[in-house]
């Protein structure tokens, strides 16, 4: 089963509603609905925090702990689609700078459910 590691937005998270790490991301890893396409073991769920600088280290130790290497990250909807957008960084730009560092291709959103 493909390994996946999703990283949440952590402003809209604590935001304290529809919060990525309640069920939809999961569901749809679970399923394989939505962005993951197939059935999917998510062996991590790390929370970006504003700036954004402690993300990749985040995901880093997160694999190194868990001593599980995602096959791809995703990026939780919230984070990739939200609307007003993050004011650090947009979304594909994060996925180059984690593709880049990690050399782990990184997938934009989780699933569409409402
Ligand atoms: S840096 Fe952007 S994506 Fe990361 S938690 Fe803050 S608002 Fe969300």
């Amino acid at each position: 089963m493909k390994k996946v590691a999703v990283v949440g937005c952590g402003a809209y998270m604590e935001s304290g509603y529809g919060c990525p790490g309640e069920w939809r991301c999961l569901k749809a890893a679970a399923l394989g609905e939505g962005n993951f396409g197939e059935k999917s073991s998510v062996v991590a769920f790390v929370k970006c925090e504003c700036p954004g600088r402690t993300l990749v280290p985040t995901l880093g130790m997160a694999a190194k702990l868990s001593e599980i290497k995602p096959d791809v990250i995703h990026f939780s909807s919230c984070l990739a689609n939200s609307k007003p957008g993050c004011p650090y960084i947009s979304a594909e730009e994060l996925a180059k700078l984690v593709e880049g560092k990690t050399g782990i291709k990184v997938v934009l959103g989780t699933h569409d459910y409402h």
